[in-house]
């Protein structure tokens, strides 16, 4: 089957959830990714950072291949070999005491929204219904019901009322706008520590700290989304380092997975930790033996691999270079580590940019129409970043 047809199939049997760019991908390694025809393009999404590791990563491919001798599925109605061991390393990564596995990153942010809550009862004192959390304007916690009531993005939103309570939002980088919204019933400030689908924004240094403090000051636990800015993607092992702001729990997801399946959790300290009891909580998949198995060797190939140290070097090259092609509708380019965007004139169609980057070799996104997102694998070299860049060059310089 060639390409189009492809297309067709997921047109009429798929719900038009998705507007893909038209590119089929059948097969993929390290950081590229090939179309049915044989065609090769360098991966600058990632699966939204979901591919740190690179496609197929050996390492990765072994584990499952030898899990799937093993076990595959066990429920948490009875302990598996396995997830134990992946919680310790994962702990061990974080630099957390406890750990609470889910498969999906909207469910690490449900899961901490629901210690949050609870937090807020049992620890802080707030009466059962009362708790509010902040969240920011432009942000994305996923797709669940939860995280959809605290966006502000009309697409994500549109006609899904009622929405969840208890949400405050505020704007993002605006500490005095959190310190507004305090009350006695906040138990959590909830935010992207760069925000990715809002088109990598950064906020200013000391931003992260103040949030801290704010938390500190007024009994408030800090939820930092690091679904998409962590495990090593900014250059950093998550993105709250850069400020050294620790945060009370971290939602954690994407590249949890190695690219070969969905694993999510949320790492916190036991004080936070301990409001899950039996049966409160949980997941059918969650923990399983096999994605305790990848997930193992998704943390020891950052490890091995220190893809934090990649990813801060390549992306400074990234930014300088990128910034110097003469392109007319080029606003700037921002980012840390290898999670950078390219932002174009309001209400430029970033959407050909991606079309004609596509046939030039490179697969990018646009996000709110005139940004576009570069995000490639963190395995990525310095000869394959110069070639990729030489790409976006060719592309830009025609506009
Ligand atoms: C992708 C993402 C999520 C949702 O993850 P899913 O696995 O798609 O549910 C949540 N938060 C952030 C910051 C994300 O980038």
């Amino acid at each position: 089957m060639k390409t189009q047809e492809y297309i067709d199939l997921d047109e009429k049997y798929g719900a038009h959830n998705y507007h893909p760019l038209p590119v089929v991908l059948s097969k993929a390694k390290g950081v590229k990714v090939i179309d049915p025809e044989g065609k090769e393009y360098f991966d600058f999404l990632s699966a939204y950072s979901a591919v740190n590791q690179g496609h197929l990563h050996p390492k990765i491919v072994k584990a499952v291949r030898d899990q799937l001798d093993r076990v595959t599925l066990t429920s948490r109605a009875f302990h598996n070999d396995k997830m134990g061991m992946f919680l310790k390393k994962l702990c061990e990564f974080t630099g957390y005491e406890m750990a609470l596995p889910m498969n999906t990153g909207a469910e690490a942010v449900e899961t901490a929204i629901k210690a949050a809550r609870r937090w807020g009862v049992e620890v802080k004192g707030v009466q059962n219904g009362k708790q509010e959390i902040i969240c920011m304007e432009d942000n994305f916690h996923g797709r669940t019901l939860a995280a959809i009531s605290m966006s502000s993005d009309p697409d994500s939103t549109v006609n899904y009322g009622p929405y969840a309570p208890g949400f405050i939002r505020v704007p993002y980088q605006d500490i005095k706008a959190i310190e507004k919204a305090v009350t006695p019933n906040t138990v959590a400030v909830i935010l992207e520590p760069i925000q990715g689908e809002a088109g990598v924004v950064v906020p200013p240094e000391g931003y992260l700290k103040a949030v801290r403090a704010l938390c500190d000051k007024n009994k408030m636990l800090f939820i930092a989304d690091e679904v998409q800015t962590g495990f090593c993607r900014t250059g950093k092992r998550f993105a709250w380092e850069h400020e050294n702001a620790r945060p009370d729990i971290m939602c954690l997801g994407k590249a949890l997975g190695g690219g070969v399946m969905p694993i999510s959790a949320i790492v916190a300290d036991h004080g936070v930790m301990k409001v899950f009891t039996p049966g409160t909580h949980g997941s059918t998949f969650g923990g399983n033996p096999l994605a305790g198995a990848v997930g193992i060797a998704s943390l020891e190939v950052l490890e091995e691999g220190k893809l934090e140290e990649n990813a801060e070097r390549l992306g400074r090259i990234f930014r300088d270079e990128v910034a110097k092609i003469p392109c007319k509708k080029m606003v700037l380019v921002r980012g840390k580590g290898l999670l950078n965007a390219i932002v174009f004139e309001k209400g430029f169609e970033a959407w050909n940019v991606c079309l004609a980057l596509r046939d030039a070799g490179l697969l990018a996104k646009q996000t709110h129409g005139n940004i576009i997102r570069f995000a490639p694998p963190l395995v990525i070299n310095e000869k394959e970043l110069r070639e990729a860049i030489a790409i976006i060059r060719s592309v830009l310089e025609k506009i």
